[in-house]
C-alpha cells in the first residue's frame, strides 16, 4: 500500500520513535486520532443519555447515537438501520442470538452446525444452548493443517438440515477466508438459518450482508480500528422481528404495567438499558476512517504481509505455519518445535514485537492439529514488511537460542 507512512501518523502509538511492532491486530487494533479525537469532543461537549431526554443535549446525543448506528448500517450495505443492534462486541452478539433466537427455534433433537475452526465466542454460546434444549451440536471438520473447511463435508451436514449454521468469516487462527457466501446459498437451499462471526473479517475485507445473503453477523468496533464496549448484531430485520428480547429493563419497553411490558420493536427490544452511547460516536469515526483507507487495499496489503511473513517462518528450521500454503488472510499462526509458544512471545517482546501467544480461544482445534499453544502475528494496513522481518528475525534469534 503506497500510503503506510501516512496512515501511521494517524496513530499517536504508531507516530512515536521507533514504536513497537504491533502485530496483534487479531486481538484488537491501535485507534487512529480520529476516533479518539471524537469520542473526546462527544463526552466533553455533547454528551448526555440518549432516547429520553426532551432537552436539547439528549435529542442531539440521540441523533448521534441513531447516525452511528445508520453508519453501519452503510458499511455492511445492511437494509435497513433497524437491522442493526448494538451489542457489547461479538461474543455478546452470538449470546444474543443463541439466547433470544435459539430459545425460540433451537429444541431437543435439533442440530446446531458450527466448524472446528471457530473462536470459544461462537463455540461456548451454542453449547450452552445445546446443553438447555437437548440439541446435538456438530462441526464441519477442518483440513489437513487448517488449511480450509471440509466443504465436501458442509455440503453433507447442511443437507441434514440443522437449525442453524454459525460458522467465521476469517479463522482467527487458521488465516483462511470461507467462501461465506456459497456456505449462505448452500443453508438457505436447505432451509437453514446462518450467523457469520465477522471478528477477523469487518476491518480486513468488504463485508456485504447483501451481497453474502446470512440472517445473522456479528463483530466487534475495538478490532476495526474504533473502542471497546461497541459491537454490531446485523440481523435480517424479518427475523428480528420475530425474535423475543433476552435481556429486560428500561429502553426497550414500549409500555410497562405493575403486571408486566409491552417490547419496542427490534433494533430498540435488543438494546436494554442506558447503552454505549460515546463508543458509538467511535465506532462511527473508525468506520469513516477504514473507508477512508479502503478495504479493499486493506485486504490486499494485510494478506500480502501474512504471506510474506509465513514464507519466510516456513524457510526457519522446526518451524511449522498452520492454515493454506498459499493465500492467506491477514495473520499467520505457527510453532516452534521445541520452544515453547511463550518463550517465543517473551523474546519478541524483549524484541519490541507484540504478538499473540497461546491457544488463540480455539482451544479445540489447536489441540487437534496437535498445537495446544502457538505464536500468531496478525497485520494490518498500518503494518510494513520492516516489522515483518523484525517478527522472523527475532523468531531466528530465539530458535538459535533454545534450540543451538
Ligand atoms: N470471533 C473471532 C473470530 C475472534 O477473533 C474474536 C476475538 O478475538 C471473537 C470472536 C470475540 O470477539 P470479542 O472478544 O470482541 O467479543
Amino acid at each position: 500500500m503506497a500510503d503506510v507512512e501516512r496512515w501511521r501518523r494517524e496513530f499517536p502509538f504508531l507516530d512515536g520513535d521507533n514504536p513497537a511492532a504491533y502485530l496483534d491486530n487479531g486481538a484488537s487494533t491501535q485507534k487512529p486520532r480520529a476516533v479518539i479525537e471524537r469520542m473526546r469532543q462527544f463526552a466533553g461537549h455533547e454528551y448526555a443519555n440518549v432516547h429520553r431526554g426532551i432537552h436539547e443535549l439528549s435529542e442531539r446525543s440521540t441523533a448521534v447515537y441513531e447516525g452511528s448506528r445508520e453508519r453501519a448500517r452503510k458499511f455492511f450495505n445492511a437494509a435497513t438501520a433497524e437491522s442493526i443492534v448494538f451489542t457489547r462486541g461479538t461474543t455478546e452478539a452470538v449470546n444474543l442470538v443463541a439466547f433470544a433466537w435459539g430459545g425460540q427455534n433451537v429444541k431437543s433433537g435439533d442440530t446446531i452446525l458450527l466448524t472446528e475452526m471457530e473462536h470459544h465466542s461462537n463455540m461456548v454460546p451454542w453449547q450452552q444452548l445445546a446443553a438447555r434444549t437437548g440439541a446435538t451440536i456438530k462441526y464441519v471438520p477442518v483440513l489437513e493443517n487448517g488449511a480450509g473447511l471440509d466443504l465436501d463435508a458442509a455440503r453433507t451436514l447442511l443437507a441434514e438440515r440443522p437449525r442453524i449454521f454459525a460458522f467465521t468469516h476469517i479463522s482467527n487462527t487458521m488465516a483462511v477466508e470461507n467462501p461465506v457466501k456459497d456456505l449462505c446459498l448452500l443453508a438457505r437451499e436447505n432451509g437453514v438459518t446462518t450467523l457469520i462471526d465477522a471478528a477477523q473479517s469487518a476491518a480486513h475485507i468488504p463485508v456485504d450482508v447483501q451481497e453474502i445473503g446470512c440472517d445473522f453477523l456479528a463483530c466487534s468496533a475495538h478490532k476495526m480500528c474504533g473502542p471497546t464496549g461497541i459491537g454490531v448484531l446485523y440481523g435480517r430485520h424479518e427475523i428480528l422481528a420475530q425474535m423475543p428480547p433476552w435481556q429486560f429493563g428500561g429502553e426497550m419497553v414500549d409500555r410497562v404495567e405493575f403486571t408486566g411490558a409491552k417490547f419496542r420493536p427490534p433494533p430498540a427490544r435488543f438494546e436494554a438499558g442506558t447503552p454505549a452511547i460515546i463508543e458509538s460516536a467511535g465506532l462511527h469515526a473508525a468506520l469513516d476512517f477504514v473507508d477512508s483507507v479502503g478495504l479493499e487495499s486493506i485486504a490486499a496489503h494485510s494478506s500480502a504481509l501474512a504471506e510474506y511473513a509465513a514464507e519466510k517462518l516456513r524457510a526457519l528450521p522446526g518451524v511449522r505455519v498452520f492454515g493454506p500454503s498459499g493465500e492467506r488472510a491477514h495473520l499467520v499462526t505457527f510453532a516452534v518445535e521445541g520452544v515453547h509458544a511463550h518463550d517465543l512471545a517473551f523474546f519478541c517482546n524483549d524484541r519490541r514485537v507484540a504478538i499473540r501467544a497461546g491457544h488463540h480461544c480455539a482451544q479445540p482445534l489447536m489441540r487437534k492439529l496437535g498445537a495446544p499453544a502457538s505464536a500468531r502475528a496478525s497485520f494490518h494496513f498500518y503494518n510494513t514488511p520492516a516489522e515483518s522481518d523484525r517478527l522472523v528475525d527475532a523468531i531466528a534469534e530465539a530458535i538459535r537460542f533454545f534450540n543451538p
